[in-house]
């Protein structure tokens, strides 16, 4: 079941509410719609944009080179700008400025209080967030983003906080209950290793259909605690690819992406579920490898991780020129950060650079990049649903979406913690005790009148109604178009049958001898035709063809036809065996002046008082010139003689003459039916 709500609305948390009743006891009726649950809030309205944050830390000289004498060849000048030699022009320097600035003096708190922390909140309400440090290897990413013991860095602290909040958030008593979740990953060599179990081989990225990125099979740990952190977070660090370079002993080889989930469940009515993600990435850096000495598999390493951070800096280029195409798929770390840049997410690049002058160029290069980046502007949305079975576990939705391959990577032990990820017993026992049938007896009055009126409004439509609800708009459309045309031709085929009883009424009429004849039997041919009758004109025609041969005799007779039109036949020629419509080409009428008078004077009548629908009841008037008729008449006032139909744009003098011939014959037939 697909929603979009709006928060403030109550309107639509009633209807969720009621809708969500009737999915209770009626699921049947929501097969198969429980694969995207999760939907944008407001999704509506276009989520407020919030430009990629970005920060630029210069670390302090390491390995003594300001002991040597050496100058900075960058400098802070104020708490967002900095500037930096211009080596085009060594009397000048280039500014930049950014959303932050943290010199060489700047401690791993003020990095994470000025920057990350204020993002966090937003988890809380079902929104995405992300950091990453970038720069080039040795400008200090992976102090910035873990620091040591002594110095943590962002990830230590933000999962202190998070762990924190979430306690706070979620305790007994509040609207909502929380659980945390965490995944660890690396992107190596443009392979997804999971980090929590290496054993795991290259795992897909996939994009659900609210356009999340997600990670089929990957583990995810519970935590309550930051010892819980901890125990599945270091040894999982000691996993990761590293190796020694020139410019660093111990350089990340690859992208290290550490995920954490903030799930909430309503604990009342309407059981809302939201879900936010952090991500804390330390990328790789960029890699000269004149510098970096690197040859063989380090080489090919580089080769790997410039590539992927090629590609961001595509990405972030096709995003500033807002490009129809944004190459995301173009490389794993891009994919990965699909929700990040250009997404959904709150997002803060750190930008780190070093102070060395061997540095100078990655440092103009990262520079150069974090301000292209600063210009990217997301869309933060929050990831709300109802909670359709509410005790269901949270991760039945990610289970969903593995797919046979992914399940099949899913090891044994390791999936029951993905598939029961709640770590504290607090929302199991809360959603325990979640039951809309005791919470609906003990519902507000006024509330629960106006649930029961839609759920009557939305049962009176009948099972149809309710399908129609669920039909998405264009097939509710496609529908509409279907039956409309369904309606047009009933109302054709009836109008059809009445044409031909007024042909059998007219035989009738014409001659009572033939009435007697007129048995079923004798009619039947002419129902059959009903099908076929492709050209009723004609035939309406031929009938007093047929009759003109026994009339000739009568002295009364009030229809003839007598003049030769066409040059191949005469009147005498005529014979029953020829075919009809041969003749009907052929030969015009002659009608009595009285009973011509008289169809006449009904088709006038037709033409002044009828509707739409009535003139369309005549030979040759369809929907078309029927409206075209009742419009000249409301402009013009009344048709004083039937030849005014010329008049009307639309008609030409043509087609007026073969609609008198076709409608005068059986009117005046009509006439003489009712006077006899
Ligand atoms: P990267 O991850 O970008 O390759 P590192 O974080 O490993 O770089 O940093 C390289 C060296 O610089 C490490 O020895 C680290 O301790 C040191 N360093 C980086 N940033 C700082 C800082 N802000 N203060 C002190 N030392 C730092
Ligand atoms: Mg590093």
């Amino acid at each position: 079941m697909k929603i979009k709500v709006c928060l403030t609305c109550s309107q639509c948390l009633l209807l969720m509410f009621a809708k969500y009743m009737i999915w209770f006891a009626t699921p049947d009726l929501y097969v198969g719609a429980g694969r995207c649950r999760l939907s944008k809030v407001g999704a509506g309205r276009r989520p407020p944009p919030a430009r990629v944050r970005v920060a630029v830390r210069l670390r302090p000289f390491v390995d003594g080179t300001a002991a040597a004498g050496e100058p900075p060849c960058v400098r802070g000048l104020d708490s967002c700008s900095l500037e930096i030699a211009n080596w085009r022009n060594h009397q000048e320097t280039l500014k930049y400025q950014f959303d932050a600035f943290y010199g060489e003096r700047s401690s791993q708190q003020d990095v994470y209080a000025g920057s990350v922390q204020p993002i966090l909140r937003h988890l809380l309400e079902g929104q995405n967030a992300s950091v990453l440090a970038y720069g080039p290897t040795g400008a200090g990413k992976t102090h910035t983003m873990l620091g040591s013991p002594e110095q943590p860095g962002v990830i230590p602290r933000a999962l202190m906080d998070l762990l924190q909040l979430t306690r706070e958030e979620g305790g007994e008593g509040r609207p909502w209950a929380l659980s945390v979740t965490m995944s660890y990953l690396e992107i190596y060599q443009e392979k997804v290793l999971d980090l929590l179990d290496p054993a795991s081989g290259d795992l897909v990225i996939r994009e659900d259909c609210r356009g999340n990125i997600l990670i089929p099979g990957l583990t995810q740990k519970p935590i309550t605690s930051f010892a819980d952190f901890e125990r599945h977070f270091l040894p999982a660090s000691r996993n990761r690819t590293v190796g020694a370079t020139r410019l660093n002993q111990r350089s990340s080889r690859s992208h290290a992406v550490l995920l954490v989930k903030v799930d909430q469940r309503e604990r009342l009515a309407p059981f809302r579920q939201r879900e936010g993600k952090l991500y804390l990435i330390d990328l790789a850096g960029s890699e000269d490898n004149r510098r970096t000495g690197n040859k063989g598999l380090r080489l090919k390493e580089s080769g790997a991780i410039n590539s992927s951070l090629f590609v961001l800096g595509k990405v972030v280029d096709a995003l500033n020129q807002g490009l129809p195409r944004v190459p995301y798929r173009d490389s794993k770390l891009t994919r990965l950060l699909q929700d990040s840049l250009g997404g959904s997410a709150h997002s803060i690049l750190i930008a780190n650079i070093a102070p060395e002058r061997r540095f100078y160029l990655d440092t103009v290069s990262a520079l150069n990049f974090a301000a292209r980046s600063k210009e990217v502007i997301n869309r933060p949305f929050t990831n709300e649903s109802l909670q359709l079975r509410v005790l269901a576990p949270i991760k039945l939705s990610q289970k969903e979406l593995v797919g046979p391959s992914e399940a099949k990577r899913a090891r044994g032990p390791e999936e029951e913690e993905i598939g029961s990820p709640e770590p504290t017993a607090a929302p199991a026992s809360a959603s325990q005790k979640l039951s809309p049938l005791q919470k609906l007896s003990s519902m507000d009055p006024a509330v629960l009148e106006r649930l029961l009126s839609l759920d009557r409004l939305l049962g009176s439509q009948g099972s149809q109604g309710t399908h129609g609800l669920n039909t998405p708009r264009r097939e509710r459309m496609v529908l509409m178009k279907t039956m409309e045309e369904k309606d047009l031709e009933i109302e054709r085929l009836k109008m059809k049958q009445k044409e031909l009883e007024a042909k059998v009424l007219a035989q009738e009429a014409v001659d009572p001898k033939d009435k007697e004849n007129s048995s079923p039997a004798v009619l039947r041919p002419l129902a059959r035709r009903t099908v076929t009758v492709a050209k009723p004109l004609k035939k309406a025609v031929v009938m007093p063809l047929q009759l003109i041969q026994e009339q000739t005799a009568s002295p009364n007779a009030e229809i003839h036809i007598l003049k030769k039109k066409g040059r191949k036949r005469k009147l005498e020629s005529l014979d029953a065996s020829e075919p009809e419509e041969k003749a009907e080409d052929c030969w015009e009428l002659q009608i009595s002046p009285e009973l011509l008078a008289h169809g006449r004077q009904k088709i006038l009548d037709l033409l002044n008082e009828g509707s739409a629908r009535d003139l369309r009841s005549l030979q040759r008037i369809g929907q078309k010139k029927a409206q075209l008729i009742v419009g000249w008449r409301e402009l013009h006032g009344p048709f004083s003689q039937v030849e005014d139909l010329e008049r009307v744009e639309g008609i030409s003098g043509k087609q007026m003459e073969s609609f008198l011939k076709a409608n005068i014959l059986g009117l005046a037939a009509c006439h003489r039916c009712d006077t006899s």
